[in-house]
């Protein structure tokens, strides 16, 4: 059934034709699997499918009043809280993604300022050119200047360099743990010093890392410092719909004290119905997300995301050495994920080309030509293997000048 333009059917059809139908969009679930940024293990999967179906009607709108709805929230946030180092009076928001999470610190961030410093300009955010693009969103939302600093030689944030960037109007400073292009840490604790100094909001934002690094660490691996065990951090974003294995769209935007979360709240009691308790940007809400993010939790355990943590190192281990036995290919050198490569000796634009050209939908970054793979726990033998074999495949085209096709390095 090819709809056409602003046509609406007649008459509705039987459940196995919509079925049917939708089977012509399913895509190709290993070459699919880059673009996923992340996916569960079908066992978590399952576990969050069951708990996300059964709450998926209930309306999160109904939060303050409804009991229940409370308590999962409450219970899943201070699940999430325990992993960062929470000092006592912590608390954590729910949100439907990482660019809320950070819409959420930002705003948060702009009223804190105004309160304690009246006659601010117009306030400026700190960051650097790794920093996510969410933060341009969010700074151009709501009024702020977001000022990027390039990083340094190390490929992180230079803390010298954006203290020479500190003007009066400088509320705030974005580090990342890690930043997405290059899987690399900002130094948290350097950021923490410079904001300590200038009075500013540290906003880590570990998105990406948040929910992976607390089980690198307990598995013994180097994790530079990066949460509120930096005494400066005032927030931080990080994503449970990436390595908490749960279900999109959910984020969490976790706070040092109530009274900053409270910058953040904005509760109308100005329509004739009443007062508008929403904690965050959403009104309506479906429930499902939250249900089924506690229920992975509570499945897996410490002891099960360090397993799949386990999983992870091990899968990056061996596209690693994959990627690196490949003539004219190098491995970057990072932190975390996501796991990335670049060329020495071929054009890496045409090998993203050429992955293209056979249904990899690739994830990359321009300044350097890198090309980004985020690894999960769910990147079995059947994707490394089948990614290495046309990746070496791609690459002997491009060598041989026969693959000519150069994607455009972007998302
Ligand atoms: C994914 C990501 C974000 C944005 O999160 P969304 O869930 O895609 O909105 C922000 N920062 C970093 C470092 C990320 O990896």
């Amino acid at each position: 059934m090819a709809l056409q333009e602003f046509v609406f059917p007649e008459q509705g059809v039987a459940p196995e034709v919509i079925d049917r139908d939708l089977g012509a969009f399913a895509m190709d679930d290993v070459r699919a699997h880059w673009s996923r940024c992340f996916r569960a293990p079908a066992d978590v999967q399952d576990v969050a499918r069951r708990a996300y179906n059964r709450f998926l009607s209930d309306n999160g709108l109904f939060t303050a009043r409804v009991e229940g709805m409370q308590r999962i929230e409450t219970e899943l946030t201070n699940m999430c809280l325990a992993l960062f180092s929470p000092p006592a009076g912590a608390w954590a928001t729910v949100t439907s993604g990482g660019s809320e999470s950070i819409y959420s610190a930002l705003h948060a961030m702009r009223e804190w300022a105004r309160a304690r410093r009246p006659g601010l300009g117009e306030p400026e955010v700190l960051a650097t050119n790794t920093t996510h693009p969410a933060f341009s969103r969010g700074c151009h939302y709501f009024g702020l200047k977001l000022v990027r600093v390039p990083v340094g030689a190390d490929l992180r944030a230079d803390p010298s360099a954006l203290a020479r960037a500190v003007t009066p109007n400088t509320v705030g400073i974005v580090g990342s743990a890690p930043c997405w292009p290059y899987g690399l840490y900002d130094p948290i604790d350097a950021l923490g010093r410079l904001a300590e100094q200038h009075d500013l909001w540290l906003h880590v934002d570990a998105c990406v890392g948040g929910y992976l690094a607390p089980f690198l660490e307990r598995l013994g691996e180097h994790v530079p410092p990066w949460d509120f065990r930096v005494p400066a951090v005032r927030s931080i974003s990080a994503d449970l719909h990436k390595l908490g294995y749960c279900l999109k769209p959910i984020s969490t935007i976790l706070w040092r004290a109530e009274d900053l979360r409270v910058h953040h709240l904005v509760q109308p009691s100005d329509w004739v119905s009443g007062a508008y308790k929403m904690s965050g940007f959403a009104g309506s809400r479906t429930m499902g997300p939250i249900y089924a993010a506690w229920a992975v939790m509570r499945y897996l355990g410490a002891d099960g995301y360090c397993r799949l943590a386990r999983r992870v190192l091990d899968a990056c281990a061996a596209l690693s050495r994959g990627i690196a036995s490949i003539d004219g290919l190098y491995v970057l050198k990072n932190d975390s994920l996501p796991l990335t490569f670049g060329a020495t000796t071929l054009d890496l634009a045409r090998v993203q080309g050429g992955l293209s050209a056979r249904g990899w939908i690739m994830v990359s970054c321009a300044q350097p030509p890198l090309i980004n793979l985020p690894v999960d726990a769910a990147t079995d033998e059947r994707v490394i293997e089948t990614f290495l074999s046309d990746l070496r495949s791609v690459c002997d085209e491009v060598r041989t000048g026969v693959a000519t096709e150069a994607a455009v390095l972007k998302y």
